[in-house]
């Protein structure tokens, strides 16, 4: 690994904090150079603490550290935007936390993340300039896409024939719609409704802004809610996995 420089700067969204000691907090921040990292704010929980107005979950900051033996530290902390109107509202800041939340989940410390950074300002922006909460569907597209899984959609995932306009299969395994032909070897998932595959097919082809202008029935709402859901979870619990397989081998006796 190249050596790190003593004092660096970067820009982030602060994920969450967790506090440790008397005044002292651990914030996990996503940076689009450094990707996901813990760092420490000495003192930040102390009335006169310049930083702590500028490290609260949701924001975005630009922020200057100094190398630690095992935490960084953060030296300066400058709100670049608060999103005050995500915060300022109880559904908005629930719909942003469970976003960041699966950016969490999704990403690993350390490891390259710049688009997804980029997904996630999206999203607040489009929160903050008080779009529907169901840009948070678009953002899990998104997510899924630059984790790796991105949702086939046009074609049947297996054996690329075409869909008719009826309800189909959505399988995590798979990777997205099947066919009927196709489902007996698909794995595990949902029948989707033909609404929910248009608005689905629609937010893989709109930037975040133009989906959020969409207006759905609430039942279309509700099932794609559920649908992008289900996969979400399969692909959290299939990364969940990896660690413990890695453990196993390591268990292994030789
Ligand atoms: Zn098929």
């Amino acid at each position: 690994m190249a050596e790190r420089p003593r004092v660096y700067k970067t820009e982030g969204v602060i994920l969450k904090r967790r506090n440790i000691g008397e005044a002292d907090t651990i914030f996990t921040v996503l940076s689009e150079r450094e990707g996901k990292f813990d760092a420490v704010a000495r003192g930040v929980r102390k009335a006169r603490s310049r930083m702590r107005g500028h490290l609260e979950p949701l924001t975005r900051s630009r922020l200057m550290l100094a190398q630690g033996r095992s935490l960084d530290v953060f030296t300066q902390a400058e709100t670049v935007d608060p999103y005050r109107n995500v915060r300022e509202d109880l559904e908005r800041t629930a719909v942003a936390l469970s976003c960041v939340e699966l950016v969490d989940r999704f990403t690993i410390e350390h490891a390259e993340a710049g688009a997804i950074y980029h997904l996630l300002v999206a999203l607040l922006e489009a929160l903050d300039e008080g779009l529907q909460a169901t840009v948070s569907r678009h953002f899990e597209l998104d997510l899924l896409a630059a984790a790796g899984y991105e949702l086939q959609l046009g074609a049947c995932t297996l054996c690329g024939g075409r869909l008719p306009a009826e309800e189909t299969l959505l399988a995590p395994a798979a990777g997205g719609l099947v066919c009927a032909n196709c489902r007996p070897v698909a794995g595990e998932g949902r029948l989707v409704s033909v609404a929910v595959i248009k608005v689905l097919r629609h937010a893989r082809s709109v930037e975040i802004r133009e989906f959020g202008a969409l207006r759905m029935p609430p039942e279309v709402e509700a099932e794609l809610r559920a649908a992008l859901g289900a996969v979400v979870r399969y692909h959290l619990d299939r990364e969940l996995n990896v660690p413990r397989y890695l453990r196993d081998v390591e268990a292994l006796p030789g």
